[in-house]
């Protein structure tokens, strides 16, 4: 079966599903192209409305107690987990996701609600001490209004409630418009889950839009006063677009884009864990997560050892219909990802590089590649631009010193990861890494619901977990004094 169970197809605003029209997009299975739904595709007037539904609704949402939202995002969490297969299911029809990563999506959503459900409870703000005799002054953070958010396709599931919970925890409304290539996992299946945990109308709100057609959406996000925060999930390049109009008007971002996310592998790795962590870490999802490994660092004299175990894992992986039990790299999600991978193969092997395993592609299931003796003048190998596929480099180094600072080459700032036999140095590495994030001993993909994931440089700005509450929230500084004042004149 790849149809899609009974999902809504609506926009969700105010409380309320918009009527069916005419006026809708197809829904595409990635790997057989088979529509798997009728889309509505929302406009500016759409965006509109979200956005006043979810200002109306701000006062209210943000004056509840802390329980009251604690006990919505528990409900939230529970009728998630009640959902898991079919939101397993979508994430297979819709983004190509293998059964592994969605229902692991779904686990750390739920994990998510659980956790901000204590956030309202977190210490808001600090007394401070004033020079002004007699004056007591008061910081304490507040909301911001009505949170915009753009959610991802890639993990589709998780990332779009990252988008709704963290903003919501904290006190703010949301207007969400899910990416063209899953509407229905990364923001209406949320819609119909937070409506049966009956959070109030207006406090959350989706509008769907055709492909290509998400300007006249975010004219509205960008254009209302009542948005006081982009949360966007996407490419650098539409950041740099959606950056320069929140320029203009003056609007907060937080961004989640891309990253290089290189693995550097010291002499005394353990082989066995090194080649686990980068068979994981490049081609988790295929290759379509934001910390993806890319280019792999190796000792040159454990580097063929290395790649020989790497290589014997990779082969084992199973690709094919994300259905069918056993298959870890679903489809690519569009052609144009099929298109990019295979360029930036072509011209590495062109060039004089060597396939080490992979390279073959059947629709739009790419086998998962490695290349090894990637010559520098190669797009794949440069870290200037992500390559969203299942494609991994692997080079050798003589110097450690050196391999940090090629791996740091790069605009991207997001993950990293060391392995090593000897932690303190690797601790020692990673302190100079320039990224977001950096493990040691551990593969650069890793997602846990309250650490703060995010990036630097070109990867964007913005933390996950309870370090969010520096996007979503504002500090308002009030002072009261009981003594009489002394003014200069
Ligand atoms: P991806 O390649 O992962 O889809 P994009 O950066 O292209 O990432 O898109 C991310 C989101 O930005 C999607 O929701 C898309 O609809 C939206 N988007 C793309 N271009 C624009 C634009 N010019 N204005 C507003 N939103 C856009």
């Amino acid at each position: 079966m790849t149809h899609a169970p009974a999902f809504r197809t609506t926009h969700f605003i105010n409380g309320q599903w918009s009527p069916e029209s005419d006026n809708t997009f197809d829904d595409c299975n990635p790997l057989t192209g088979e529509v798997i739904a009728s889309i509505a595709a929302g406009g500016r007037a759409e965006g509109d409305a979200a956005v006043a539904a979810a200002h109306a609704a701000f006062p209210a949402w943000a004056a509840m107690t802390p329980g009251e939202r604690q006990s919505l995002f528990l409900k939230a969490a529970d009728i998630t987990e009640r959902r898991h297969d079919d939101a397993v299911h979508l994430m297979a029809v819709e983004a190509g996701t293998a059964r592994a990563f969605a229902s692991f999506q779904v686990r750390l959503s739920a994990n998510l609600m659980r956790q901000a459900a204590s956030w309202g409870y977190l210490p808001y703000g600090d007394l401070l001490k004033s020079d002004t005799p007699g004056r007591m002054a008061m910081v304490a953070r507040k909301p911001l209004g009505v949170v915009a958010g753009f959610t991802p396709w890639n993990g589709a599931f998780y990332l779009g409630w990252r988008t709704f919970v963290l903003p919501m925890a904290f006190g703010n409304t949301v207007v969400i418009k899910p990416s063209e290539e899953a509407p229905l996992s990364a923001g209406l299946l949320h819609a119909e889950i937070l409506e049966e945990a009956g959070f109030p109308a207006g406090s959350f709100n989706v509008v769907t839009h055709a492909p290509r057609q998400a300007e006249p959406i975010a004219d509205a996000f960008f254009e209302s006063r009542a948005v006081r925060s982009i949360n966007f999930t996407g490419s650098d390049k539409t950041a740099r677009i959606l950056g320069a109009r929140a320029g203009q008007t003056l609007k907060r971002m937080v961004l989640e884009l891309g990253g290089f996310n290189p693995m550097i592998i010291l002499a005394d790795a353990d082989l066995d864990e090194a080649a686990k962590a980068v068979n994981f870490g490049a081609f988790f999802h295929q290759g379509q997560i934001c910390m993806n490994t890319r280019k792999v660092y190796v000792a040159r004299e454990i580097h063929d050892a290395f790649l020989d175990r790497l290589a014997a894992r990779t082969n084992s992986l199973k690709a094919g219909d994300p259905l069918e039990a056993g298959v870890v790299i679903g489809p690519l999600i569009n052609d144009r990802a099929v298109a990019q991978t295979k360029e930036r193969l072509a011209e590495a092997l062109s060039k004089g590089a060597r396939l080490v395993t992979g390279g073959s592609c059947d629709g739009r299931v790419f086998q998962p590649t490695i290349l090894a003796n990637v010559p520098q003048d190669v797009l794949a190998t440069q870290g200037c631009d992500e390559t969203f596929g299942p494609l991994l480099v692997v080079e050798a180094f003589d110097d450690p010193e050196q391999a940090l600072a090629d791996a740091q080459d790069t605009p991207y700032g997001l993950s990293a990861a060391i392995m090593t036999g000897n932690a303190a140095r690797g601790l020692d590495m990673a302190q100079r890494f320039d990224t977001g994030i950096v493990h040691v001993n551990g593969a650069t993909m890793a997602g846990e619901a309250s650490l703060p994931n995010g990036g630097v440089k070109d990867s964007g700005w913005g933390r996950s977990g309870h370090y969010a509450v520096e996007d979503f929230t504002e500090i308002r500084l009030t002072t009261v004094t009981s003594k009489p004042g002394h003014y200069p004149f």
